[in-house]
């Protein structure tokens, strides 16, 4: 039989499983049915769902799930690189790298994407590789830059967490189990799970982390968010404060700040601009480099604007 948990990641960055079944083959209709019992379980469909690339759960996903988007696992479909170029193409050009920085960019749009791309493609005369035109008419469904709208898109590109789960449940079990034995592993893998986040709770509530600048803000970071979290969350509010710089203001139309932002890195001085966009009323703060959507949590450049208006508090929808 076939084993398929459900896997994500909780508050504390760890993989938590949400449910498991055991199916026969690995049909379309298997899976459907699989997916049907999950949902009668959850009132809540989950908002993005990655999977490798078996066409058979492609399908059945995308029949149950239907308000969910699909994306497939990036390390799935780079590892076969390799295996589509025979030759010394990868070894003697700077292809690989390249093909690399781009498709992990979680920064650009769908556009630059698409314009980077055929640049790419052009200028390494790929533009009759099978493979790779296959690859980029389903790059909706992969790169990360047709995900940036989803919450949370970056937590999972990749189903390596789920299979580091799967591997934990191959450990207590194995290959000659009986259903009942394989269910006792299971559900003891599952109590270890708990016990972890249990543990996890508790030194979140009880260790001090010590903070490292006098901002209040670091202050109330410290008591809403996890430490896994909050130890996020304070390199963003340190790096707003130091590499940081707002180089301008001005109103919008709705009347609204809108601050020009650039952050340092370790190579360059100045190397980026982004377009924070606050309603002061509210304490509301938007990013062009859509942090909060992707991470959950807000990023140095709307830390460097609430620092300058002495926003002393995370408003409660970014928690
Ligand atoms: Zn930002």
């Amino acid at each position: 039989m076939i084993f398929v948990p459900f896997t994500g990641v909780d508050h504390h960055k760890k993989c938590i499983t949400f449910g498991a079944g055991l199916i026969a083959n690995e049909s379309v209709e298997s899976y459907q049915w699989l997916l049907q019992c999950f949902v009668q379980t959850y009132p809540k469909a989950p908002s993005l769902v990655l999977t490798d690339q078996d066409p058979a759960m492609l399908q059945a996903v995308e029949s149950v799930f239907k308000n969910s988007s699909h994306r497939l696992c990036m390390w799935h479909i780079m590892k076969k690189l390799p295996a589509k170029f025979p030759g010394d193409f990868l070894q003697s050009t700077d292809f690989r790298a390249r093909l690399h920085k781009l498709v992990w960019n979680v920064f650009i749009s769908p556009t630059t994407f698409e314009k980077r791309w055929i640049q790419l493609i052009t200028e390494f005369k790929l533009a009759t590789h099978v493979w790779l035109r296959d690859m980029y008419q389903m790059r909706h469904r992969w790169i990360p830059a047709y995900f940036r709208d989803i919450q949370m898109c970056c937590l999972m590109k990749t189903t390596s967490r789920c299979e580091s789960s799967n591997s934990i449940f191959k450990v207590n079990s194995s290959p000659g189990n009986t259903l009942v034995q394989f269910l006792f592993c299971f559900d003891t893998s599952i109590d270890r799970q708990r016990y972890n986040q249990r543990l996890l709770e508790h030194k979140s509530y009880t260790t001090k982390i010590p903070l490292r600048t006098p901002l209040l803000i670091e202050k109330h970071a410290l008591e809403v968010y996890t430490q896994e979290i909050f130890l996020e969350v304070q390199k963003e509010i340190q790096k707003g404060m130091v590499g940081s710089f707002i180089t301008n203001v001005e109103s919008n139309a709705d009347g609204l700040e809108v601050f020009t932002v650039h952050h340092a890195d370790k190579k360059t001085i100045i190397n980026n601009s982004f377009t924070v966009t606050v309603d002061i009323a509210n304490k509301k703060a938007s990013c062009s480099c859509r942090g909060f959507t992707r991470i959950g949590y807000l990023c140095r450049h709307v830390f460097a604007v609430y620092r300058l208006r002495n926003v002393q508090e995370i408003p409660d929808e970014y928690e």
